[in-house]
């Protein structure tokens, strides 16, 4: 593998515009940039992006673990035609998402690789305010996954099916970056990154109808990446009761009101801040 390639995916979910549309968009100006690069631009998931939904059938970026039971269905045929596009094309994946949650510039690592990690941090540099999030995916169900080196490039706050101004020049600040990361890095030397490493889902309150019994409490609602450590309140439920959680260690809360994960009932994760070593690495 090679970090002169690129392999840029926008829409991996439809309604997620600012991905489809920098890819569109910016295809040529990229190329004339990087000349020494080879870049792909690929549209993931078109069929969810013409009814301008996350996914048509299955959701994309959860069906790569599936990829050898032959599942039928439009995203699971999907991910196995782009599982062969990046086999047969190795190279740098960048996978481009939005979120409905206040989280700013992020970077998602699914793949704790020296490469990966020393790409992050460069891109982290460069775009100020950007943050690292380490998600392990031991099953491989991301797109991202599928290749040994890449990340997922994640902006909010965005509602979905919307192109927002800030979001779509805030993606392509963090594709240039990583561009120029690419073209320059000739060999990875060691160094040190600081992640945010995903360890805890919470839910939301259900009743016994299996609806929520709470929300997201205001003052809650846009604080992802701000420290939680001890008593804290994270919703509030409809008589106007505040909903106690406590941690015993500092964490930071992502993902928080994704307008997505409410199918899951999932309210937000929580993370560990970590700083983590690693080692210089041939290319
Ligand atoms: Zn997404």
């Amino acid at each position: 593998v090679t970090l002169s390639q690129a392999l840029i995916f926008g829409g991996t979910h439809g309604n997620e515009w600012t991905g489809i549309y920098a890819i569109k968009q910016e295809e040529k100006a990229l190329n004339a940039t990087f000349p020494e690069l080879k870049i792909s631009f690929i549209h993931a998931n078109p069929e969810a992006f013409k009814i301008n939904q996350r996914f048509k059938d299955e959701d994309l970026n959860r069906a790569f673990e599936f990829l050898d039971e032959k599942r039928k269905g439009y995203e699971h045929e999907r991910a196995r035609e782009l599982k062969k596009l990046i086999t047969e094309h190795p190279g740098f994946v960048l996978d481009l998402h939005t979120t409905t949650s206040n989280m700013g510039k992020t970077l998602i690592l699914t793949r704790p690789d020296p490469v990966n990690f020393h790409i992050a941090q460069l891109v982290a540099k460069k775009v100020s305010g950007t943050k690292i999030i380490l998600s392990p995916d031991p099953e491989q169900k991301y797109l991202v996954s599928q290749s040994s080196y890449g990340m997922m490039i994640e902006v909010g706050p965005v509602p979905q099916g919307v192109l927002s101004g800030m979001a779509y020049e805030d993606t392509l600040k963090l594709i240039k970056a990583t561009l120029e990361a690419l073209s320059d890095e000739k060999s990875i030397p060691e160094g040190e990154v600081e992640v945010y490493q995903e360890i805890e889902d919470v839910y939301y309150p259900l009743d016994h109808h299996q609806e929520l019994s709470a929300y997201i409490h205001p003052d809650f609602q846009g604080t992802d990446f701000k420290q939680v450590l001890g008593k804290y309140f994270p919703f509030r439920d409809f008589s106007g009761a505040d909903i106690e959680k406590e941690v015993a260690q500092p964490l930071y809360p992502i993902f928080i009101n994704e307008a997505a994960y409410y199918p899951k009932k999932l309210a937000y994760s929580l993370c560990e801040k970590k700083t983590i070593s690693y080692n210089a690495s041939p290319l």
